[in-house]
Order: structure tokens, then sequence, then C-alpha cells
């Protein structure tokens, strides 16, 4: 198919991608953009990454490029390091199930073979920039011009080989606007537990991927609509039931981190999966409070099970799920504020964190809203007005004091 009639030049391929193309060319064998970076390019998108596949094999690649690495165990491909960039270049691979053996022979195929063990037609687009054309065997181009996500072969049978897909379906349906063809919709709900049969740390990679993507609400609302979410989240789902509040903290989180990503700030995991789980922590903790037991206890106790629970499922690594607990545990410190404590805690390095959660926790209704006006301000005035405004509620603090002091005298 000729590219300029799918829409598309050279002019927005990155130079490093095309320099790869060439050089692969010249020495002998075919080389193609695909995947992701070919179907942003024909919907007008700005692709994210440029991936090349190739006739060359992985030890050819590495003998025509000197700064590239060859990576992976069982299919192995070469990154060519351009400065901090990276062109990812993959050998044509065989469907999985034409592959009696792992040895490298069988693994590796035709271009044509490598575009059926893709997992969605507008996937598998093959662009040659050199030549102007593109290889559409699946009929992904009439798919991506319909608005169709449509999966390259039986869907039932690629969403039993990796579940995965279904995660990436419901993605590129809620951040491209596709709609996933009925057949394959329909299977979503009744093959969803699969996923947990899933390795949990490919899936927390996956999470990254759909709510660290810009746009985490639609990618949200499309993973309930799929019964998707009960299955990756099953103690929040219990809790927030199918109705989705757009008030909830939750909802508020993913559109304040959409918003973040939009406005090219940064995001970080512990503060989604601190506003994920915290639902189920907070209703368990209100629970055991309600029963006798201590706040403190009770919120660390819902905290250690309900984690323990996720991690079954997604694994979030320390260095996420740590800070994610601190963001929680803090909540209580902001109701400290007499003497130094208020100074202190502002100074503390997860203070802002635990800040931006609690006016997530306000809006969400669990709170009134002088608290966080109260730390607004301070964080807002001179450090001068800071000793004022300790002050101004130190009268409160102190006679709160002075009672239970005298409470405790007179019993002893
Ligand atoms: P994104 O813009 O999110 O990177 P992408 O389509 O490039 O989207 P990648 O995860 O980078 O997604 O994968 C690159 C390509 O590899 C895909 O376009 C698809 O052709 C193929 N692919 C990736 N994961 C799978 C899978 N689980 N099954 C089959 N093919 C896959
Ligand atoms: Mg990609």
């Amino acid at each position: 198919m000729d590219a300029a009639a799918c829409g598309l030049t050279s002019a927005r391929i990155s130079s490093q991608a095309r320099q790869v193309i060439e050089r692969l060319q010249d020495a002998g064998y075919t080389a193609y953009l695909v995947g992701g970076c070919v179907r942003d390019l024909v919907l007008g998108r700005e692709p994210k990454d440029f991936d090349v596949v190739t006739q060359a094999r992985p030890e050819e690649i590495r003998q025509i490029f000197r700064n590239a690495r060859l990576i992976g165990r069982r299919f192995r491909l070469a990154h060519v390091h351009f400065g901090r960039e990276i062109i990812e270049v993959a050998t044509y691979r065989a469907a999985p199930s034409l592959v009696p053996d792992d040895s490298d022979a069988n693994v590796f195929g035709t271009v044509e073979e490598d575009a059926f063990r893709r997992d969605f037609t507008v996937n598998a687009l093959y662009y040659d920039p050199e030549a102007g054309l593109v290889r559409d065997y699946v009929g992904g181009f009439q798919d991506l011009a319909d608005g169709l996500l449509r999966v390259v072969g039986d869907p039932e049978e690629r969403f039993r080989e990796d579940p995965v897909r279904m995660l990436r379906a419901v993605r590129f349906a809620a951040k491209l606007g596709l709609r996933l063809t009925p057949d394959s919709a329909a299977l979503v709900p009744r093959l969803g537990h699969l996923l947990s049969g899933v390795a949990p740390a490919r899936l927390f990679e996956e999470m990254l991927k759909l709510f660290h993507a810009g746009n985490a609400v639609a990618t949200y609302e499309a993973l309930c609509e799929h019964r998707l979410f009960e299955v990756l989240f099953p103690s929040v789902a219990a809790v927030l039931g199918t109705e989705s509040d757009p008030d909830s903290l939750l909802l508020q989180a993913l559109r304040n981190s959409d918003r973040r990503i939009a406005e090219n700030k940064p995001v970080t995991p512990a503060f989604l999966f601190a506003a994920l789980l915290w639902e189920p922590v907070r209703e368990e903790a209100l629970h055991a409070i309600a029963e006798g037991m201590v706040p403190v206890e009770a919120w660390q106790k819902a905290a250690e099970r309900v984690l323990r629970e996720q991690l079954q499922i997604v694994t979030i690594p320390k260095r996420f799920s740590v800070p994610m607990r601190e963001i929680w545990s803090l909540q209580s410190r902001f109701d400290r504020r007499s003497g130094r404590q208020a100074f202190r805690f502002l100074e503390s390095k997860r203070f802002r964190a635990a800040y931006d959660f609690l006016g997530l926790r306000v809006g969400a209704g669990e709170l009134e809203p002088e608290l966080f006006e109260w730390w607004t301000r301070f964080q807002e005035v001179e450090p001068a007005e800071r000793e004022v405004l300790v002050q101004g509620l130190s009268g409160q603090g102190e006679k709160r004091v002075r009672r239970k002091r005298r409470r405790r005298a007179s019993s002893g």
C-alpha cells in the first residue's frame, strides 16, 4: 500500500529511526517501522517511541551498529543507542504456536508471520519510510479508518494465550478512542479472571501504562465497564460498588494526575496506589475503631491487610509501597499543630504528598475543609505569620491539654 495514501510521510519520524532502517536496508535486509508508532502516525498523534523490525538476526544487527546492545534472553532484540534515545530493533518473529522448541531458527519468521503474532490489527502495520510503502496483512488500516480495535486471529484463543491483551484492549480503546469489536468486548468480562494468573510484576508495569499515561479517568471507567477493575483491585471494587461517583477520592486523584501529566508535572505510583487502595483501608479502619480498637493500631492493621491482599495480584515495589503507607499514616499528623509540631511537619520530606492527599479527602467529603484551609494558609504566609497561626490555635489546644491534666490529677 502506498504510504502517502495512508496519510504517512517520513517527516514526523525521528531521524535516528530513519537512520536505523536505512542502514539495515543498505546491508541487504528488509526493515520497517511497526507497532504503536505507525498506528499513532496514521491517527495523526505523536508517537511515544519508534520500534523497528527487520529480517536481520540479533547478531547481524549487532554487527551493523556499533552502538547496539542485545537484550532479552528468550527473544533477543537489539537496543540501538543514540545518546539518550534508544531505537528498539527486533527480528521478525513467528507465532508461538508455530514454534515447537526455543531454538532461534524456529522463533524467527517472516514479516507476514510477525504480523499474525501481534495483538491488534492496528498494531500490525509495517511502514517502510524509504520506499514510502505500508504492508498490511491483517486489515489494520481499514480498521483504523473505521475506528475499530480488532484482535488478530481468534479473540478467545489470543486472550487465553496472553490475558494481558485484554488490558491492552481496554487501554488502547480508552486512549485512542477506538471501539473494541463486539465479539472481543463480550469475551473480556468472561475471561477477565485469567488476569489473576499473570505475574504480579508484569501487572504492575501494566498499571502504570493504564493510569500514568494521561487518560486515567477514561481508562478507569473502561476497566470498570469491562469488569476488569474488580479482578485487579477486588477489595476496592467491593467498597466502591458499581456506580462511579465523580467526587470520590479515587476519581479526583485520577483527574488530578491526568492534569499533572498534561502539564508535564511529575506523578508517582506511591500517590496513585495510595488513592486506589484508600477506600478499603478507610472502611476497615473505621470499622475496627467502632469496635473499640485504638485508632493508630486500627489504621495500621487495615493498611497491612489490604496491601497484603493486593500484592497477591499486582506487585507494588517497596520503593512505592513504603511512601504510599507514609501518605496514609501522616494523615493523623495534620491534627497536631501546636508548639513546633506544624513547623516540623512542614519541613518533612513527605509533607507535600500527604497534604495533597488531605485535599482529596476534603474534596471527597470525608472531612470539613477547615483543617486543609489552615494548612494551606500555613504554607502560603510569611514565616513570621506562621507563629501567629499556631498561636491562634494554641488557645484551644492548651485548654484541651489542661483539662486532661486536671482530670488525671483529680482521679489520681
Ligand atoms: P504504546 O503506544 O502504548 O507503546 P504499543 O502498541 O507500541 O503502544 P508496546 O507495548 O510498545 O505497545 O508494544 C509494541 C508492539 O508489540 C505492539 O504494537 C504490538 O504489535 C506488539 N505487542 C506488544 N505486546 C503484545 C502482546 N501482549 N501480544 C501480542 N503483541 C504484542
Ligand atoms: Mg510502544
